[in-house]
């Protein structure tokens, strides 16, 4: 059967030299050639997220990274910022790990803002707060810059942040932020194949985690840093996504990370076209759209046009394309078109002529 080319939110389509990069004869995990591998994309991790601290490899979905973070780094109790069904989750999953949790909850679609935050902050009794930067489910990113400005109003609250679907496609300065945790996986904006999450954490988070008693040991934010000292992971990693990961890094730095940011502002700015040329509106709070995927409303709010989901994807998918049809509860009433990883203007447009296409028939 042909293959159908993804542009859900995640995973993304991946390249065939990503999956060649995949397929490099396997080494072992405690020897040189690992270690050099993996000393080669440290200073290419930190120079694309902007730090100093050591990057650190989970051979993981995202979610265990979001889950040991909250294992590491929650200690009294936790604000939950939530926008989406990402978001919304982490409340339940602090739950899980018997954690002190409490909700900022606000409507889908809406971003967080720094008000809110500051506000719940100040009642006091938080030592962590978790914020998805761009909350793939509603396509609304986070003012985070703004969000981040109040570490220094409260430095004992350790920040968390998703940037599971945002991290490589903007920038995203870690130790200028001041935040606390950044994590990713790497189905997303990097454009791999699912099972490799990337993270970073600072000194005073580290300091804290070495406190925390019952913080496991897959996700030891401590092990994690004593192993990256040495250029190596706790436990063995999947050697082949860090192979894939390796070439992917060039990738991004033949680009040059401006050209790759400017890429995705362009290629996000087409598919809004695309959605406004029909008529349709956008779901997310004018202002706060994601740049890596477009949420489309579909009858979720009012405005704009709305017609048949289902069809659509059917009509793209008979063309070799799959996209998104909204998520949970907004399924069906949105639609999602992804422009992350390696689509260009060239490959966007031959999406666009698809659902151009199939909107005639709607
Ligand atoms: C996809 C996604 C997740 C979950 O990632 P998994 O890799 O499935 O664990 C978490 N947060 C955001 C913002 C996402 O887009």
């Amino acid at each position: 059967m042909a293959h159908v080319k993804l542009h859900i939110p995640g995973p993304v389509e991946v390249s065939e030299k990503t999956f060649k990069a995949l397929c490099t004869p396997m080494i072992g995990h405690r020897g040189q050639g690992f270690k050099d591998l993996y000393a080669k994309i440290q200073p290419q991790l930190q120079q694309l997220l902007y730090t100093k601290q050591l990057a650190y490899l989970s051979t993981s979905s995202a979610w265990g990274v979001m889950e040991g973070a909250v294992r590491n780094l929650v200690q009294k109790k936790v604000l939950n910022c939530m926008c989406g069904a990402f978001s919304d989750k982490w409340f339940d999953v602090s739950k899980k790990c018997g954690k002190q949790a409490e909700a900022l909850q606000v409507d889908w679609g809406s971003p967080i803002r720094a008000e809110a935050v500051d506000k719940k902050l100040a009642t006091g009794g938080f030592d962590a707060l978790t914020l998805i930067h761009n909350e793939t489910s509603t396509g609304t990113m986070s003012p985070l810059a703004e969000i981040a400005a109040l570490k220094r109003k409260y430095p004992d609250v350790t920040f968390i942040v998703d940037a599971v679907s945002s991290m490589s496609a903007v920038p995203i300065k870690f130790d200028e932020l001041g935040i606390d945790v950044l994590l990713a996986g790497t189905q997303k904006a990097f454009a791999l194949p699912p099972g490799l999450a990337v993270f970073v954490a600072s000194p005073a988070a580290l300091a804290k985690a070495a406190t925390a008693k019952d913080r496991g040991y897959y996700f030891d934010f401590v092990e994690f840093q004593k192993n990256a000292e040495q250029s190596m992971t706790p436990s063995t990693p999947s050697i082949p996504h860090v192979y894939a990961l390796s070439s992917k890094l060039d990738e991004f730095f033949a680009e040059g990370l401006e050209n790759r940011f400017a890429r995705h502002k362009k290629t996000n700015q087409l598919t809004r076209d695309w959605a406004a040329k029909h008529g349709f509106t956008l779901y997310p709070e004018k202002g706060f759209e994601s740049i890596t995927l477009t949420c489309v409303n579909n009858g979720a709010k009012p405005g704009g046009r709305t017609m048949d989901v289902a069809k659509l994807q059917k009509l793209v998918k008979d063309q070799g394309f799959l996209i998104d049809g909204g998520y949970g509860k907004i399924k069906g009433l949105t639609f999602r078109l992804s422009n992350m990883g390696d689509e260009t203007e060239a490959t966007m447009n031959q999406l666009y002529a698809a659902l151009d296409k199939a909107m005639t028939s709607l």
